[in-house]
């Protein structure tokens, strides 16, 4: 464990100011994450260094689609959530207390020589979310950073400013799960609240840092057409250019009265997306041809082809269609990566 950043006293409590929930916690509790205690009135993170998942992923898989196209990325995950989502895919993870599930220690260095070692160009906080692992992920982060690293997010986005500014400064991309577009939704399917992941994937993408948007379709629970173009019309607002990656929902965990969503559904989001400006909208979980190409939406070329997680075939250069020179809101710079040196003999 090691002395939590981003909280303040309050009486015997603790006031948490890392994520909005801003749970005041009583001595020896846990905030709602299951990962911060108050320990004689000093606040801990409780999972520093504790890695419950670790995995070579393409970054396809994030999803990061304009984002180093085609490269791979050490990811990792801990143990706890500050949602309670009743989909969660990973809730044995995310619903786990500490000591519930085999946790491996790793210290910064350790994830960033497996990166290197693995010939991996980033390392990505992922699996559970990454926001409430934060000391440990700024310190991992930053070190990254200067070892020639790319530093990845997959995020709810429910964090308050002041950490968002601070881990911006070494954080390079996320991909920010919007689960739905009203607060019924986030507080009777995640507990949580809508306006503060608005709030923050604004400020996330103001600050700096190359931001993709994930919407899981739920069918029954936030597919009606209205909040679909809702949502993507916030999106284009933001930036018409934030790839919006529409996902396919299969029944898990608590949630198992709603079916797949219907492929028409999946069409109509895609449809409605590109009404509202947005430029490029993706098609996940689901095998839909061309659903995860990448077109210049400028001259129309065929730019990226992708089959599942693998990339066929990357033609931008620079971040830019070849053909017309279009800006595709893409970070393609080259890896200046320093790998450890391996040992001889
Ligand atoms: S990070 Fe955890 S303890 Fe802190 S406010 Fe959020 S849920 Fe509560």
């Amino acid at each position: 464990m090691k002395e939590a950043r981003f909280w303040k006293p309050e009486g015997d409590r603790i006031r948490c100011q890392l994520c909005p929930h801003s749970c005041g916690i009583a001595p020896l509790r846990r905030g709602i994450c299951g990962v911060r205690e108050n320990r004689d009135g000093r606040l801990y993170s409780m999972n520093y260094g504790k890695v419950s998942s670790a995995n070579v992923d393409p970054v396809e898989k994030k999803p990061l689609f304009h984002f180093h196209p085609g490269s791979e990325v050490f990811s990792i995950g801990s143990l706890g959530c500050n949602f309670r989502c009743l989909h969660c895919q990973n809730y044995t993870i995310s619903m786990a207390s500490l000591g519930e599930f085999g946790t491996r220690d790793m210290t910064p260095e350790e994830v960033c020589d497996i990166a290197l070692e693995n010939r991996c160009q980033g390392i990505a906080f992922t699996y559970n979310e990454p926001t409430i692992w934060h000391e440990f992920a700024y310190d991992a982060c930053k070190l990254a950073k200067e070892r020639g690293l790319y530093t990845v997010y997959v995020s709810n986005g429910f964090i308050q400013q002041e950490p968002l500014r601070e881990i911006s400064t070494h954080l390079d991309a996320m991909n920010i799960d919007i689960k739905g577009f009203t607060q019924e939704f986030y507080k009777g399917v995640c507990r949580a609240s809508l306006q503060p992941v608005l709030d923050a994937t604004t400020l996330a993408h103001s600050l700096g840092i190359h931001v993709e948007i994930t919407y899981l379709i739920i069918p029954g629970k936030n597919d009606s057409e209205k909040e679909v173009r809702e949502f993507a019309a916030w999106c284009s607002d933001l930036d018409p250019r934030v790839p919006v990656h529409f996902s396919r929902f299969h029944p898990d965990y608590k949630m198992t009265d709603a079916p797949p969503t219907p492929i028409r559904t999946m069409e109509m989001a895609k449809r409605v997306g590109e009404e509202e400006g947005l430029k490029f909208v993706y098609l996940g979980n689901v095998r839909i041809p061309h659903g995860e190409d990448t077109y210049c939406p400028k001259c129309g070329a065929l730019l990226i082809q992708r089959d599942g997680f693998t990339v066929t075939s990357v033609e931008p250069r620079d971040g830019c269609c070849p053909h017309c020179g279009e800006g595709l809101y893409m970070v393609q710079a080259e890896s200046k990566a320093v790998r450890p040196e391996r040992p001889t003999g």
